[in-house]
């Protein structure tokens, strides 16, 4: 027993859907979960922010069709506190908003269970304020209901409660209140809400299936119907809805309403990732591959012990650049035991990784392929008297193609390896859950990440298009049967987004 007292559930709240809108404490939690226990209304790629090792349940429940009840949900909350010494609880939106969060908190406790609450960001807020409607607004309501459309009863209106709504001034948003919206709606307008109060519903907010209905408290069931618009969703009633008009500030963005999978290594993805979510795309990483240690340790040690005073250090990935360095200062304290190595990076991603460790680099090609790296070396022989009998130490990954230290060679240099990582395929498991839902669009940034989607034994969701990041990525993906309908011009990630924004602008979401 004493052990399980440091044990603890954490209620924690996922909110509306974007996973940018998870809360810092939430996603410190989740990284460092035994065990999560998840609802229907949760994004997916939350579960890839866990540990391998986590322990991931499902008691999701959508529409009346319960994977397990509430009481059982309890029971599953205690038992998890047993065995565990870390159990998030993970809740759509706020978990004490309408998700039975207080209930579950009264289970715990009841079982001498310690836990704690991370509030999440509620969809009845966030909802209105992605579909451009601010909750208040001091010209329009100084106050601000939030009641549920669903109530136990299986027949008529589920708005006991009707009166008080439309009596009560200001702005009144309703949660799980599609199933019966004509009939609420109506139960409105009997007990005296004017059908003409402006009314507006927004389904699946915050994420790309975000769709969002305007109307009156008269028409909104009919209006909601003709765009098939279904739960979940958030109703809001009154003036504020008004300024959806001018507020609408997503719908501007290039990728709003477009679900885009990208297949990186985790660590890596984020500036594309970032780029896409930026231009309101909502992005999911699929981690094809793992950055793992190369074959031979050894050898790596000792490539990186050897590594000072080369006349150049060649550099063909991000990933080479971490892995080097992470290396290069378990055994040095000072960057200045490099030497004054000059520095080539196969591409402008690889070349930034040296700059942000205070490494000008001097050859960069415009395209980050190997063939290109040469012709730069060429193109500049003049500025550092060619590369003959240079020493060079070539970082690279495992897999590399051997064009570069063949060509190197060729021009009389001295080449030395350091393999510097391997790539494995990434968590299966994960990946074919986010596969589950649709996606408009998937971003291949190296033949590695669609040689592992297919090892993976991953295949693309119905209607996905495919984009590559160049010419090599492309003829990878021929090969494995996953022609692609976007290629980027240069092999850079701004060029990726950027073809990805015109494809955008030919296709409709
Ligand atoms: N605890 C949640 C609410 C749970 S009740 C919160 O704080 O947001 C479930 C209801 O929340 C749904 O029926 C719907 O009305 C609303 N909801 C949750 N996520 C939503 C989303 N992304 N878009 C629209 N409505 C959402």
């Amino acid at each position: 027993m004493g052990e399980e007292l440091s044990h603890r559930v954490y209620l924690v709240g996922a909110g509306p859907g974007d996973p940018g809108l998870m809360t810092l404490r939430g996603r410190d939690l989740l990284e460092r979960a035994d065990c999560v226990v998840y609802d229907a209304l949760v994004p997916r790629v939350m579960l890839g922010w866990c540990r391998g090792d986590c322990e991931l349940i499902d008691v999701g429940k959508r529409g009346g069709c319960h994977t397990l009840s509430q009481e059982n949900i309890n029971a599953l909350l205690v038992q998890c506190a047993r065995r565990y010494a870390c159990t998030v609880r993970l809740k759509g939106g706020d978990p004490y908003v309408f998700g039975r969060g207080g209930e579950e908190a009264l289970a715990l406790q009841a079982a001498g269970v310690a836990f704690q609450v991370v509030p999440g960001i509620c969809s009845a807020i966030a909802g209105p304020a992605y579909a451009g409607i601010p909750v208040t607004h001091r010209d329009y309501c100084s106050q601000l209901t939030i009641f549920t459309g669903h109530t136990a009863s299986d027949k008529g209106a589920d708005l006991p409660n009707a009166a008080t709504i439309s009596a009560v001034p200001g702005t009144r948003i309703m949660l799980m209140g599609m199933d019966k919206l004509a009939d609420n709606m109506q139960a409105l307008q009997n007990a005296g809400m004017p059908g003409e109060t402006p009314a507006a519903a927004v389904q699946w907010a915050t994420t790309a299936r975000q769709l969002c209905v305007r109307a009156t408290v008269a028409t909104l069931a009919a209006a909601a119907q003709a765009a098939h618009l279904s739960a979940p969703a958030v109703v809001i009633i009154g003036d504020v809805v008004e300024l959806a008009e001018f507020l609408d500030w997503r719908k501007h963005l290039p990728l709003a309403g477009r679900r885009i999978l990208v297949t990186r290594a985790r660590h890596q993805a984020d500036s594309l990732c970032r780029a896409l979510r930026e231009l309101g795309a909502e992005v999911a990483e699929l981690p094809t591959l793992r950055i793992v240690p190369p074959k031979d340790k050894q050898a790596f040690a000792k490539a990186v012990v050897n590594s000072p005073h080369h006349d150049w250090l060649v550099f063909s990935s991000p990933n080479g650049v971490e892995r080097f360095f992470e290396a290069f200062f378990t055994v040095y304290e000072d960057l200045r035991e490099l030497g004054g190595s000059r520095i080539a990076a196969l591409g402008s991603g690889t070349a930034e990784q040296l700059r942000k460790r205070g490494l000008m680099v001097d050859v960069v090609p415009h395209e980050a392929v190997a063939e290109q790296l040469i012709a730069e070396f060429d193109r500049r022989a003049d500025d550092f008297g060619g590369l003959e009998h240079s020493t060079v130490l070539w970082v690279h990954a495992q897999q590399a193609r051997h064009v570069i230290r063949r060509e190197l060679e060729k021009r009389k240099a001295i080449v030395d390896e350091c393999i510097a990582y391997d790539v494995a395929p990434g968590n299966a498991r994960y990946a074919s859950v986010l596969l589950e839902e649709r996606a408009d669009l998937i971003t291949f940034t190296s033949s590695s990440a669609a040689m592992h989607f297919v090892s993976m034994g991953l295949s693309l969701p119905e209607n996905c298009a495919v984009a590559s990041m160049g010419p090599i990525t492309t003829a990878a993906l021929k090969k494995l049967g996953l022609p692609p309908d976007v290629e980027a011009d240069l092999h850079t990630i701004p060029s990726l987004v950027s073809a990805v924004c015109h494809w955008a602008s030919t296709t409709c979401p």
